[in-house]
């Protein structure tokens, strides 16, 4: 069997209150690396299976083996990227699923104890790391970068005052980036966190209006190592993307603005399982041409570039919801999960 050159997982949430009133059935089973999904219309029609690198399920006590909490979703997927982070790879893991299966909740997670999610895991980890390094020669620094892309624009969240698109640009030999995006300068975990806190109230004050979330938001780490002895400098970007919401535009209801949106979002999201897709199947088949990609077709994709193909390793994880009233939308989830294998 080729190996793949993306980590794929998917988890599915909890019910929540709206689905619980309305007596939603559960249609999602999981078992090791395999989830099924049983069609609520069709109950007799043989389940779908798909298999993945994980299978998350919530649907049992936290102290249940098969429950994937936080901590353990952080320990199979952030750790290893982390890892390879440190070995010197671009990193990406990004967050695929309709609004409410819990791209945010996997990303960013909550405040309270055990609820953290990758990204202030990941940069708690990066620092403990760095701190227990032993070696004199090695030293470390980290800036951090926190942007959305709205309708193929890309808006800083660490300076939310800055209304206007800023540009992308491409750099010789660090590739696509943004011209003028802040990029701070942090020395511990703390003064990340309130990175994050500022970028987070700029989000959420650009979307409280919205019925769903149409934004991907990007959280980068350009993290450098120093040697003294080599006299060289190690970069490596780490790139930690929710994805705007999945759910298909819906072009009956959709008007104006939103009808855009809708097709700026399949677009992103669209080329982005195209070039995943076609990264996966040339690195299945050996080949080593990678002109065919079209990081070019947006602008998601091509600030991705560097982090999805040649010196990377990309994870992704694809958010369920379990109930039977989301059928289609969780189908076309693992669907698109399936394809990036
Ligand atoms: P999205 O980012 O995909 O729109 P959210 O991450 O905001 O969705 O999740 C919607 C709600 O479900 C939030 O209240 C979140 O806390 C909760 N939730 C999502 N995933 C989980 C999970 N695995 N366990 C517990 N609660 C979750």
């Amino acid at each position: 069997m080729a190996s793949s050159s993306v980590k794929v997982a998917v988890r599915v949430r909890p019910f929540n209150s709206r689905e619980m009133n309305r007596g939603a059935k559960c249609v999602i089973q999981m078992q090791d690396k395999s989830t099924c999904i049983i069609n609520p219309k069709q109950p007799k029609e043989a389940p779908k299976n798909f298999t993945f690198d994980y299978s998350y399920w919530s649907h049992s006590s936290e102290e249940d083996p098969s429950f994937a909490s936080q901590r353990k979703v952080y320990q199979d997927i952030g750790e290893e990227m982390l890892l390879h982070a440190f070995e010197g790879y671009n990193v990406c893991i990004f967050a695929y699923g309709q609004t409410g299966a819990g791209k945010s909740y996997t990303m960013m997670g909550k405040q309270d104890p055990g609820q953290q999610g990758i990204i202030p895991q990941m940069c708690e980890d990066l620092f403990r790391q760095t701190a227990d390094n032993t070696d004199p020669d090695l030293s470390f620094s980290v800036e951090v970068s926190y942007m959305e892309i709205y309708c193929e624009r890309v808006r800083d969240l660490l300076n939310p005052k800055s209304r206007g698109a800023l540009r992308v640009r491409e750099h010789p030999i660090m590739g696509p980036y943004v011209e003028d995006l802040s990029k701070m300068a942090v020395t511990n975990y703390s003064d990340i966190a309130d990175l994050m806190d500022t970028g987070n109230k700029a989000r959420y004050y650009y979307t409280h209006k919205q019925d769903y979330d149409s934004k991907n938001t990007f959280f980068c780490l350009l993290f450098f190592t120093e040697s003294g002895f080599l006299s060289s400098v190690q970069v490596s970007k780490i790139s930690l993307v929710d994805l705007a919401g999945s759910e298909r535009a819906d072009s009956s209801g959709a008007k104006g603005m939103r009808l855009k949106e809708g097709a700026n979002i399949n677009k992103s999201l669209t080329t982005l399982g195209k070039v995943i897709s076609a990264l996966a199947d040339m690195h299945g088949s050996k080949k080593r041409r990678s002109d065919f990609i079209p990081y070019r077709d947006s602008v998601l994709t091509w600030l991705l570039r560097e982090n999805l193909g040649g010196n990377s390793r990309t994870a992704m994880i694809a958010a369920l919801s379990p109930a039977d009233i989301n059928y289609e939308e969780i189908l076309s989830t693992l669907r698109y999960a399936d394809r990036a294998k």
